[in-house]
């Protein structure tokens, strides 16, 4: 196993949408499992996109163990996810992200969803789920759509945050683990 980079928001892949996995290979099943090494590296991660290692492809791995009340939570490994439905119920809540490091804001999200995936051995889930799971299965697959969380804040709290977030694209803030910047810079390798 080993720990991946992880790549700034401003880096182009986190704009595309990823591509739907035809097959789960050995390289599949490597990649989610260093997915998953990767996120326990960074001490306080529970989520994490393919793309945000810089593999465009519909992957996720999310693991609450880092979060108090959820220690005991086994990690899930999600394959093409798509959320079928959402709930009126909105809730905000703070979010905070690998690719934008330091940054922290509250998103208004549905509280609960239902999503249909697939997981490592190709068994189909049809789940309905709500609270802390819920958001940050959303969280992960606005990434796997292309979308990251400051771009569901308000424009006026957009603008609010616009110095900080130039400052991570400029890499005047950085993460302490392994990062690609936004122009490919790999940055961090030999720390720790
Ligand atoms: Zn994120």
């Amino acid at each position: 196993m080993a720990v991946l980079p992880i790549y700034n928001c401003f880096h182009p892949i986190l704009s595309k949408p990823t591509k739907f996995i035809d097959e789960i290979d050995n390289e599949i099943i490597t990649l989610a499992n260093n997915m998953l090494e990767t996120l326990h590296k960074t001490g306080n991660g529970i989520g994490l996109a393919a793309n945000q290692v810089g593999e465009s492809k519909s992957l996720i791995v999310i693991d609450l163990s880092a979060a108090k009340e959820y220690k005991n939570e086994k990690p899930i490994i999600m394959i093409n996810p798509i959320i079928d439905s959402f709930s009126d119920d909105l809730v905000e809540f703070e979010e905070g992200c690998l690719s934008v490091p330091d940054f922290y804001e509250k998103i208004i999200r549905p509280d609960a969803i239902q999503v249909v995936y697939y997981d490592l051995k190709g068994k189909e889930y049809n789940i309905s789920i709500n609270g802390l799971l819920a958001r940050v299965m959303q969280h992960e697959i606005d990434h796997l759509n292309g979308i990251l969380f400051y771009q569901r804040l308000s424009l006026l709290k957009r603008n609010m945050t616009k110095n900080k977030l130039n400052k991570i694209k400029n890499g005047i803030i950085l993460p302490d683990y392994p990062y690609v910047l936004p122009d490919g810079k790999l940055v961090g390798q030999d720390s720790n």
